[in-house]
């Protein structure tokens, strides 16, 4: 089964050094002083999966998400997350690690890269769907989200079942063949 492994941080939020934090098998807690850089964690996490909201990182736009500088400190220009996943041939045929970067500049250029290999938003997106990981689905749940999905309608709620459930991939694919 696909597991987070480790997440590289350059100039993501409060990261202005290059930042490794490794993830073991099991639970993992993340614990420190408030602003410490816990939320942006899961923030760095969703961003690769390819979250396009702002609003859901915490921030008014995209560049918000870039070091901005601090006391004695100039803002960077870019913003670089890698996410590392092991055991990954259900995401890949056959691949054991992978590695799925996403990289920002201040000028709004985005990059996205699958194994140092640059790819596009599509690709990323698609490698998620259906794996319980990508950015709509149920693997990050944050405080307000709870409440979300305890009030979302029934068809909204379905969504989320259908993608632990790992149908949404053949319902895109129907809509594609039909839409030709
Ligand atoms: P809490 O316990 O209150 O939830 P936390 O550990 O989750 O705190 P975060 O929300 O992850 O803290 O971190 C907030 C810190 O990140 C703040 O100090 C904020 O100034 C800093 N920060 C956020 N975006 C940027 C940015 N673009 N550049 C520099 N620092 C940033
Ligand atoms: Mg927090």
């Amino acid at each position: 089964m696909v597991y987070l492994k480790g997440v590289t941080a350059y100039g993501f939020k409060s990261f202005a050094d290059k930042t490794h934090v490794t993830f073991g098998r099991g639970v993992t807690a993340i614990v420190g002083p408030n602003g410490s850089g816990k939320s942006n964690i899961t923030d760095a996490i969703r961003w690769v999966l390819g979250e396009q909201s702002a609003r859901n990182l915490r921030g008014a736009r995209m560049e918000d998400v870039i070091f901005s500088g601090a006391e004695n400190r100039q803002p960077l220009n870019y913003a670089e997350v890698t996410l590392k996943l092991d055991e990954a041939g259900q995401l890949i045929d056959g691949a054991a690690e992978i590695e799925v970067t996403r990289r920002l500049y201040r000028s709004g250029e985005s990059e996205y890269f699958l194994n140092h290999n640059k790819v596009r938003l599509k690709d990323i997106t698609e490698l998620f769907l259906d794996t319980g990981l990508g950015k709509e689905a149920f693997s990050i749940i944050s405080q307000g989200k709870v409440d979300e999905i305890l009030n979302a309608k029934p068809e909204d709620r379905r969504q989320l079942i259908e993608e632990a459930a790992g149908v949404l991939k053949y319902k895109k694919r129907k809509k594609e063949t039909e839409s030709k």
